[in-house]
């Protein structure tokens, strides 16, 4: 993808795949669009996957599988103890992660789960260079607390150039240490492509400096790898040290530099289900005795063995830079082209998703009217694209009232291989839309529901006739399309 330049000098992402299997999608008039909106409570995870025309909600259990992925999965060894696809599984691991134990759990935060269970203790805190939504919950439930030490004038700067926006401040590390004791820090978390930020790596550099900290105060070295390929790929582009490294030496690279390192096989691998990956072998032991009670027998994990022997290969398929830029290109240019047409995107392009900083794009609206939630709703009134809100309302709360989050986004997630050029354009044309008519959109309010995650349940309402005032502009704007 990055190699080709177009003789006509138009620069957009070219990819190194094709598609054999395709799956009809919908567009909804938007009087329809309106209704399944209103049926999902305005909330964008509640609402029905037949209802949607592009599905950019998340890129978790959504990519597209490689042939070589489902060709595996018929060779898939059910056996509940010691089986062959089990074994497979853990060459892969060591081949391209170099960890030569591997703990299984069904999905991402069944991993987090497990390693919080084996090693967080009540009062523990986790330094971290940013929270995920799962994370935080485990620490939480566990007795714990996380601590996030990105730099705050960097990361939560939308539009900035700062190539390497998930660093971990160094300097906050060690104060956060003195303040707390290493005796009461199990590990310090590094998440890759560090996604409610925006999908932003960290630079090696910056993982050797966290690396160095760990070993003088004799902390555990956690590494969040969901995205990884991602981070490594974006590595490559950006750390002039590795712009002649490969993604395979990057990947051992990085997970050489942890002691744990877990992913989503949602997200990196391309299938469903996780893994937890270390050199340790006590570690291991610690971790396989939650792991044989919440989660099934420990060559399986509670995921399926035709899962186990697609990621497997997915795991190999991360270290093939074509498979792997393809959703950091289409950001590239999704957000490149959104920026030029006036529209305030986090810069530089992340990896996950594009990501529109509803703050700005909504800049007449207080974050109390949750700005990220309303766009989130117009974009898929206007557009039958079906985005995530990343705002206050779905960060983690802790049940404050007055709780604010760090940032009000919007993400455009890209599943792995999923969309079109054409479909991608689409998806620009309508925000464009959008931005020009986005004093029209309005307030939202959410019928709280306390508790964990919940933006995946909580129904809303917008505040005020604004979904009937962008209906009818659209009509007028667009009097004979969908
Ligand atoms: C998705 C994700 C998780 C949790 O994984 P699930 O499979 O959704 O439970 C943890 N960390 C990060 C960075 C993620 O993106």
């Amino acid at each position: 993808m990055p190699k080709v330049k177009f003789y006509t000098g138009i620069d957009i992402p070219l990819e190194f795949h094709r598609a054999r299997i395709v799956q009809k999608v919908r567009l909804l008039p938007i009087d329809e669009r309106y209704e399944a909106l209103k049926k999902g409570g305005f909330n964008t995870y509640r609402m029905d996957s037949a209802d949607v025309y592009l599905d950019m909600l998340t890129d978790s259990g959504t990519n597209a599988m490689s042939d070589l992925q489902l060709a595996a999965m018929m060779r898939a060894d059910d056996a509940y103890a010691g089986s062959e696809s089990f074994k497979r599984l853990e060459k892969a691991v060591f081949d391209v992660l170099g960890k030569r134990y591997v703990v299984p759990a069904h999905q991402g935060r069944a991993a987090e789960n497990v390693i919080m269970r084996a090693f967080l203790k009540p009062g523990d805190v986790v330094p971290m260079n940013y929270h995920f939504g799962s994370t935080a919950n485990h620490i939480r439930i566990n007795g714990g607390r996380h601590i996030d030490l990105v730099a705050p004038d960097v990361a939560f700067t939308s539009a900035s150039d700062n190539q390497f926006k998930g660093n971990i401040d160094i300097a906050r590390l060690e104060d956060c240490i003195a303040k707390y004791g290493a005796e009461h820090i199990p590990f310090i978390r590094m998440e890759a492509s560090t996604n409610l930020i925006g999908g932003q790596p960290f630079s090696m550099a910056n993982l050797m400096e966290v690396r160095k900290v760990a070993d003088r105060h004799g902390i555990k070295v956690l590494l969040d790898a969901c995205l990884l390929g991602e981070n490594a790929w974006l590595i490559i582009q950006r750390e002039p040290e590795y712009a002649h490294a490969t993604l395979a030496e990057v990947l051992l690279k990085m997970c050489s530099l942890a002691d744990i390192v877990y992913f989503s096989a949602r997200k990196l691998s391309c299938t469903r289900g996780a893994v937890i990956a270390t050199d340790n072998y006590q570690d291991k032991l610690k971790m396989d005795q939650v792991v044989a009670v919440f989660e099934g027998y420990v060559t399986y994990g509670g995921m399926s063995m035709k899962e186990i022997e697609a990621m497997a290969q997915g795991l190999y398929e991360a270290t093939d830079e074509e498979y792997i830029c393809q959703n950091p290109e289409f950001i590239r240019y999704f957000v490149n082209e959104a920026v030029r047409m006036g529209i305030p995107m986090v810069t530089p392009p992340g990896v996950l998703g594009a990501q529109i900083d509803a703050k700005k794009f909504c800049d007449h609206l207080p974050v109390k009217d949750l700005p990220a939630s309303s766009l989130a709703a117009a974009i898929y009134l206007c557009s039958g694209v079906r985005t995530m809100d990343g705002g206050t309302y779905q960060d983690v709360s802790e049940d404050d009232p007055d709780f604010v989050a760090d940032m009000e986004l919007v993400r455009m997630a890209f599943p792995r291989k999923v969309l079109t050029l054409s479909q991608t354009m689409y998806a620009l044309d309508r925000l464009k839309w959008l931005y020009d008519n986005r004093k029209l959109i309005g307030a939202i309010r959410c019928h709280d529901i306390p508790g964990m995650q919940r933006c995946f349940r909580t129904p809303m309402e917008p505040v005020g006739d604004w979904p009937e005032r962008l209906i009818a502009k659209f009509k007028q704007d667009f009097p004979d399309s969908l």
